[in-house]
């Protein structure tokens, strides 16, 4: 949208007011009078308003400036009656444009600190300009254009106390939409926004093996094939270790055999890094329990044949798979047969992974720009803002700096 201030000497006027604040009166051009904010409709005049009214704007150096207008209110046809748009400043916003996409482009680069100092406005305020102006963003383009193959997660925020769903786009890496929640419903609301033939178009979908990802993208999805994410899967393989490793801890302390129960508790790192990355210290240790305790040495090779699965080329892949699962079948570690079965059951879903060699690495990637995001300041009572702040930053909303 393009707009034009009218200043000029006959209509406008400049003063410094009684807190040595600049003022500068301002009206729209005439083709930008009496329109509607939400449609941007041509509109009969209603009435004054509550008069003149002021919206703050850039400092002049280090002065303050607001613009000053008239804000008369129109009848719309359909929005009823409303203050009038101003081609200067967003609806219902008491700063203008060019302020408002200033806090927003530092909220996406700089800190908390810098922003409300330079700026002399509060946190909160960045949060509401930041929804504003992703709000704004969001309607003037069609978000779900051409999406293809999406990764689903969640992020666990609070301990485990609420969670966040994010969708993000596999070619491009952005985040697509995010909502509180962690429910079949939160990912049929999204489902929803893309509507039937969106959905008919989607052709891949990571995801870990949560039901309420997988039911309803199999349902309203017909044409995409879920892959089940490695990492999500390798992470089940070292919570079956670690549950090996717990019981045999159990039984040595039980037995009263301390130091086995001691030595143990000490070669958890050993077990959960990959071999490649193991200090000197850590890799005696490992030899320790290759010798000493069988279950959880089997249990460490179990976990490690499954991760060198996602290594392998897409036969070789399939050929390990098959053995991997025989092996942990019959190998009498209850977690791995579990996990066995498990796998077994979400076949199909495993192989698409390792066929479209397909991960969920750039969800990931975004899971932790969004911790970043909560843990800069944005604070758990304003989740909306966090969503904003994070459509603004990975969604590739954020505005340019105004004028650049
Ligand atoms: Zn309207």
């Amino acid at each position: 949208m393009t707009y034009r201030c009218s200043l000029t000497a006959a209509d406008s006027r400049v003063w410094l007011d009684q807190h040595d604040q600049l003022v500068v009166a301002v009206r729209p051009v005439w083709s930008q009078l009496d329109r509607c904010p939400h449609c941007r409709r041509r509109c009969p005049g209603y009435d004054l308003g509550e008069g003149r009214r002021r919206w703050r704007a850039l400092d002049l150096g280090t002065t303050f400036c607001f613009l000053e207008a008239d804000a008369p209110r129109v009848e719309c046809r359909q929005h009823g009656v409303v203050v009038a748009a101003v081609p200067w400043a967003r609806h219902d916003a008491w700063f203008t444009r060019s302020f408002d996409d200033t806090a927003a482009w530092l909220a996406v680069n700089t800190s908390k600190t810098a922003i409300c100092q330079l700026l002399r406005i509060a946190w909160r305020t960045v949060g509401r300009i930041c929804e504003r102006v992703s709000a704004e963003a969001n309607a003037g383009r069609d978000p779900y254009a051409g999406l293809t193959e999406l990764g689903f997660d969640e992020i666990s925020i609070r301990k485990g106390q609420k969670y966040l769903t994010v969708v993000v786009d596999h070619h491009t890496g952005r985040l697509v939409w995010a909502a509180f929640g962690r429910d079949r419903k939160t990912v049929e609301k999204f489902l929803d926004l893309l509507g039937e033939e969106r959905c008919n178009q989607i052709q891949l979908v990571s995801c870990d093996d949560a039901d309420w990802i997988t039911l309803p993208i199999a349902e309203r999805c017909p044409n995409a094939a879920i892959c089940l994410d490695p990492w999500h899967i390798v992470k089940a393989a070292t919570d079956a270790l670690d549950e090996v490793r717990r019981t045999v801890w159990n039984e040595a302390r039980r037995a009263g055999n301390k130091q086995l129960a001691k030595d143990l508790k000490g070669a958890r790192f050993a077990l959960w890094k990959k071999p490649e990355n193991l200090t000197e210290r850590q890799q005696a240790k490992l030899a320790w329990i290759a010798k000493l305790n069988a279950p959880i040495y089997r249990a460490y090779l179990l976990k490690e044949q499954l991760r060198a699965i996602y290594h392998a080329s897409y036969e070789d892949a399939l050929t390990l798979l098959d053995d991997w699962l025989k092996w942990a079948r019959r190998c009498r570690l209850e977690p791995f047969v579990k996990l066995a079965r498990r796998i077994t059951e979400q076949r199909a879903k495993v192989e698409a992974a390792l066929s479209n060699n397909l991960s969920n690495a750039r969800v990931e990637q975004v899971n932790t720009q969004i911790r970043l995001i909560l843990r800069r300041g944005f604070g758990y009572r304003s989740p909306d803002a966090v969503i904003a702040l994070a459509m603004l930053s990975l969604g590739g909303l954020c505005p340019p700096l105004p004028g650049r």
